[in-house]
């Protein structure tokens, strides 16, 4: 893989998708991947961290999201070698929700979800476009009570949809991480305010007390 990275290096941005295993201590060793791509000259635009989310196959790794503290301290790390930090508002919106992304499967269809099945649940083909009308019935969502009147709907809108069809059989059904949404979401605030008054304080333009 690393040969396969020197390649293209320079020639096109390269951005890494880092996945770890909450339930296990190897992310520690992210370092020695850094450390690699150094050594290497490999130039790298960014690392995006998720932890791996429970699949429907034979699935070794259950643990989810896990303690959130890992994925902060493998961000700080990353920060700390000079990549830029993700510092994007957290978003646990389903990627067949997000209209901006479509998943093209190997054999052409428009599938919702890369994690889906050859064709699974397809509305659409690269060579015939998107049926829209199969799109609108296929992603039609049934909220609760309990998510129409939640503050957190936007940035959820139901959670992953193959975790719902997962644990509870149905695709347009929902998956609540509140807990973790509202822990990010703090943590995101909180890091923007103080970024703004580092900023400020930097320019020197912040407001004098009378
Ligand atoms: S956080 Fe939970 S209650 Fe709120 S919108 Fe998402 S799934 Fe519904």
């Amino acid at each position: 893989m690393l040969g396969n990275l020197e390649l293209i290096s320079g020639r096109v941005p390269v951005i890494i998708e880092y996945q770890y295993d909450a339930a296990a201590d190897d992310y520690r060793r992210i370092g020695e991947m850094i450390a690699d791509f150094e050594r290497r000259d490999i130039q790298i635009a960014g690392i995006e961290v998720t932890p791996i989310l429970p699949r429907r196959q034979d699935n070794h790794f259950n643990a989810g999201f896990g303690d959130l503290t890992i994925l902060h301290w493998i961000n700080a790390v990353i920060e700390d070698a000079g990549f830029p930090a993700e510092r994007s508002a957290p978003l646990f919106a389903c990627i067949a929700d997000q209209k901006a992304y479509h998943v093209y499967d190997v054999d052409g269809s428009i599938i919702p979800c890369p994690s889906l099945q050859l064709g699974e649940r397809a509305y659409g083909h690269v060579t015939t476009g998107i049926d829209y009308v199969a799109e609108t019935q296929l992603l039609e969502r049934r909220f609760p009570e309990e998510c129409r009147t939640c503050a957190l709907l936007p940035t959820c809108m139901g959670g992953c949809r193959l975790r719902a069809d997962m644990e509870n059989g149905d695709f347009n059904g929902v998956i609540c991480n509140r807990d973790h949404l509202e822990t990010e979401l703090k943590r995101y605030m909180r890091q923007k305010a103080k970024d703004e008054l580092e900023r400020r304080d930097a320019c020197g333009d912040l407001p004098v007390d009378e």
